[in-house]
């Protein structure tokens, strides 16, 4: 069976092979920019994968010329409004004033749903192509294998919108610590090369093999025990746990939220207004 829609306005939902489901991106005419809806679509996916015994391994892919362009900044006040949806995490309280609002809601549906992801019992892999920039990295990291193709791009230019780095804040453990740091300092593109040779991603595979490769590689996975790989999956990331993950997370999702409030304070925006994404935001052709 191919990818189907299955009920999803923003995702695919498709089982290309025995004990594997390829859930994948679907708003090419947007870069899968990631709104509302999405997530909270691409959420049910997980669960739906989860509840299903008979799923092994999960494939994330996303449709088009690039995997994901991050959040949908321009996205209206309404389709942004997490209330429309049955709560996933207890923090609520989406509609409240001052910086109570924004934090939960991004408590919810970005860190929340990432580190949700990032738990997910059975083996993830992500397959990457075109860029991956921002809110993007905040769907692969949560996977367990990043397979890219040639083309494959990531960046996260949140310093440039004067926030310290996405909400998922992985960074350290993805790229170590020095590279960690030129990457947020430099809002720079990197290519798939350089996040191959920093352990970043697993492989890199012509753009013509990326799917076929992916799915190999998941099939090989699904011949093993269930139990075995849930256990394994959970040994590996309690690793990361043990060494502080969390608590490392929590820290930069608050400084996260003091550099909105500030850009609150000071501009009236929760982003840098001089940055590429505040003119995203504001509907404004991006500058060169
Ligand atoms: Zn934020």
């Amino acid at each position: 069976m191919g990818d189907m829609a299955e009920g999803f306005e923003t995702i695919l939902y498709g089982k290309p092979a025995d004990h594997v489901v390829r859930i994948c991106l679907n708003r090419p005419e947007k870069a899968n920019a990631q709104n509302t809806l999405l997530l909270h679509e691409l959420n049910s996916a997980f669960d739906r994968a989860a509840r299903d015994n008979a799923v092994k391994v999960v494939i994330l892919a996303g449709a088009g010329r690039h995997f994901s362009a991050g959040h949908d900044l321009r996205e209206s006040p309404e389709e942004a409004d997490p209330s429309r949806f049955e709560p996933v995490g207890t923090w609520c309280g989406f509609g409240s004033d001052g910086q109570e609002g924004p934090f939960q809601r991004e408590k919810e549906i970005y860190q929340g749903f990432s580190e949700r992801w990032r738990n997910f019992s059975k083996p993830t892999i992500a397959e990457v192509h075109g860029l991956c920039v921002a809110g993007g990295l905040m769907l692969v990291w949560p996977c367990d294998i990043i397979v890219c193709s040639e083309d494959a791009r990531f960046m996260d230019n949140a310093v440039d919108m004067g926030i310290p780095g996405v909400e998922f804040f992985a960074h350290p453990w993805e790229l170590g610590p020095r590279k960690a740091k030129e990457f947020l300092f430099t809002a720079d593109m990197w290519d798939a090369r350089e996040a191959h040779r920093l352990g970043m991603v697993n492989h890199v595979v012509k753009r013509e093999d990326l799917e076929g490769f992916t799915l190999d590689l998941a099939r090989r996975i699904a011949r093993k025990p269930l139990f075995a790989l849930k256990a394994a999956k959970e040994a590996v990331n309690n690793a990361q746990d043990a060494a502080g993950r969390t608590t490392v997370m929590n820290a930069q999702f608050a400084l996260h939220h003091l550099c909105h409030s500030h850009n609150m304070q000071k501009y009236g925006m929760s982003i840098d207004p001089n940055s590429d994404g505040a003119r995203l935001m504001a509907g404004k052709a991006k500058s060169g």
